[in-house]
């Protein structure tokens, strides 16, 4: 899952990015609104962090102008604590939003449930044939018994996971999975497809050539 963090203060920032990363997700920052506007528009995140107080453009108008052509779930922060200010996000199309000061636990859990609801999935636990999987704890199970993966190859079985039964093309792994920062060699997929056979069996991801892969439920 690969989200963006819009935020002008630069150690929220990075602690927010830090924090997001250690969890698992593939993170990019803007910290200002045209810039966030513009990575909104660009890539098809899987959820948008958005601080309302921004230069060049704040949060509210981003949104605003975000959602003439797009529905990323986006989890709106803001200073303000006033009913009325809360009311205006959400009616702009905000997903949820916290008040600053927040836990990062809490902003973790619940960038989680709006990624869930906007993939239609109403529980944290995925089950496929005999592999089991904890979107919460990001831990997986295959009958039973607790399977390592690293982060990456967690991150791309979560992706399929979720769209199960469906196609997932390369190209939407490239967008989902991998950040800006990455400088990646385009076969790392198939390694990382490989690994996930290895460790959790070979018949789990059905590749599709020249299209991509699927997860059959
Ligand atoms: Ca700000």
């Amino acid at each position: 899952m690969r989200i963006l963090v819009v935020e002008d203060e630069i150690d929220l920032q990075e602690s927010l990015a830090q924090a997001l990363r250690e969890d698992g997700y593939a993170v990019d920052t803007a910290d200002n609104g045209e810039d966030g506007l513009y990575k909104a528009k660009a890539w098809e995140y899987d959820a948008i962090i958005l601080d309302w107080m921004l230069p060049k453009l704040n949060g509210v108008e981003l949104l605003r102008r975000l959602r003439r052509e797009k529905k990323t779930p986006v989890m709106l922060l803001t200073a303000k604590d006033a009913v009325t200010d809360r009311v205006t996000g959400l009616d702009e199309g905000a997903d949820d939003y916290l008040i600053k000061p927040f836990s990062l636990n809490e902003l973790l859990a619940r960038v989680r449930s709006i990624i869930r609801r906007s993939t239609g999935n109403a529980s944290n636990r995925i089950t496929i044939g005999t592999v089991e999987i904890d979107l919460a704890s990001k831990t997986v199970k295959e009958s039973g018994n607790p399977v390592e993966l690293t982060a990456r190859e967690y991150a791309m079985l979560e992706l399929l996971a979720v769209h199960a039964g469906k196609l997932v093309s390369r190209t939407m792994i490239y967008n989902h999975i991998f950040d800006e920062q990455d400088d990646t060699l385009s076969n790392l997929v198939d390694v990382h497809i490989s690994h996930l056979r290895k460790k959790l069996g070979k018949d789990l991801i059905e590749t599709r050539r020249g299209q991509g892969y699927i997860l059959h439920v």
